[in-house]
């Protein structure tokens, strides 16, 4: 038991059902909506036409130009979108970006959300936005960004494609097992966060094995869920570093960059956290580094940064790139160890 603690709990209204759709008209009403501004990425037209056919002529707009790591030029165009059409509710449906762009909408313009994720991003359970400007992103914590309402809607992860759902659902481990070791970790917050990934860490060989198992959508779903709350709740540290130098100085995908890392990370802090290592065991299984580098190559997933388009070349400078203005993490950051950490990360070396 630690010995002092704060929580703080985000207030957000949650529906988690096999078909949360079905109350998506009524739970925009509870918000007093009457003119709604749907969001959705390009590729998603067909949720698109789902959710404007649910709500009718309350729809006041449609902007289906979502990208990944918020642009801050989409964001403006969105949110200049909301108030000529004098919205009063964003309503977003998909992954992490379609979900980072309600929040940039929400910041420019005070609006409520209502969002739909289809992801197991869970950026709809926290007050951050990383919003992208001349390429560079940057992240910011707000009350003004948390959706009000969150529909967590299984039958609609069903057809998220199963290499997407293997990162996606790895990205959401990793926001949780750094909870575990946080600076400002909490007991509900671990809890949460065990939770969450021992119900991801079941599912996601079931979904890998069958795409549309109903049980194990369900469950990833769930954890998706918690993980997202660990993520809003706690900082991040050595792990969510290392990706966010990576993607952003780099330009490696998000969940792939997060799917590769996490065992590395996890086996760099070990040394430093034996009781959170003991919890994860207990969870994982023995050694829980090497355990999640087995779920991943188990699930199809990428193991190394090679595959995923990082050049041995640039290692150096990832190194270079952590370690200046570094985030708070458990064990001191050793530059040599850091070096090696990235090095076997890079040729998809087991962790250590
Ligand atoms: P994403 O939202 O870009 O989705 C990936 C792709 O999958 C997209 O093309 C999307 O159209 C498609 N897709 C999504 N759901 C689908 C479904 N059910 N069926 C079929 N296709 C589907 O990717 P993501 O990994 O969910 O989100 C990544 C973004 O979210 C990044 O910009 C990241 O920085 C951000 N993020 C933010 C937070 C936060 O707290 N602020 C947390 C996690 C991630």
């Amino acid at each position: 038991m630690m010995a002092g603690f704060t929580y703080t709990a985000h207030p957000a209204r949650v529906i988690f059902a096999d078909t949360a759709l079905d109350q998506l008209e009524a739970e925009a009403g509870r918000l007093g909506a009457r003119r709604m501004l749907v969001i959705t990425t390009p590729r998603q037209t067909g949720l698109m036409d789902t959710l404007t056919a649910a709500l009718g002529d309350r729809v006041c707009g449609t902007f289906a130009g979502a990208a990944m790591h918020t642009p801050v030029d989409i964001s403006d165009l969105a949110a200049d979108t909301a108030r000529t059409r004098k919205a009063d509710l964003v309503v977003a449906a998909g992954g992490g970006s379609a979900i980072g762009l309600s929040k940039a909408v929400a910041l420019r313009t005070g609006l409520p959300q209502l969002v739909i994720p289809t992801t197991y991003s869970g950026s709809e359970m926290t007050p951050i936005l990383g919003e992208t400007r001349n390429g560079q992103k940057q992240t910011q914590v707000s009350a003004k960004v948390l959706p009000q309402t969150v529909l967590y809607d299984v039958s609609l992860s069903l057809a998220l494609p199963v290499h997407v759902s293997m990162t996606s659902g790895m990205n959401a481990i990793a926001h949780a097992v750094e909870a575990l070791y946080a600076r400002d970790r909490n007991p509900v917050i671990s809890l949460l966060a065990l939770e969450a990934i021992g119900a991801m860490a079941a599912a996601l060989p079931a979904i890998h094995h069958t795409p549309d198992d109903g049980e194990a959508r369900r469950k990833a779903l769930y954890g998706a869920w918690l993980c997202g709350l660990c993520l809003g709740s706690v900082g991040m540290a050595l792990h969510h570093k290392l990706c966010h130098t990576l993607g952003g100085s780099f330009a490696l995908p998000h969940a792939e960059t997060h799917t590769v890392l996490l065992p590395h990370a996890l086996a760099y802090n070990a040394p430093a956290i034996p009781e959170v290592m003991h919890q994860l065991a207990g969870v994982l299984g023995s050694d829980p580094a090497r355990r999640l580098q087995d779920l991943a190559r188990a699930t199809g997933a990428p193991v190394s940064l090679a595959e995923i388009g990082m050049p041995e070349s640039g290692l150096q400078r990832a190194a270079d790139i952590a370690l200046s203005n570094p985030y708070w993490n458990p064990r001191p950051l050793e530059r040599e160890a850091i070096l090696a950490l990235l090095r076997r990360a890079h040729d998809g070396s087991l962790p250590q």
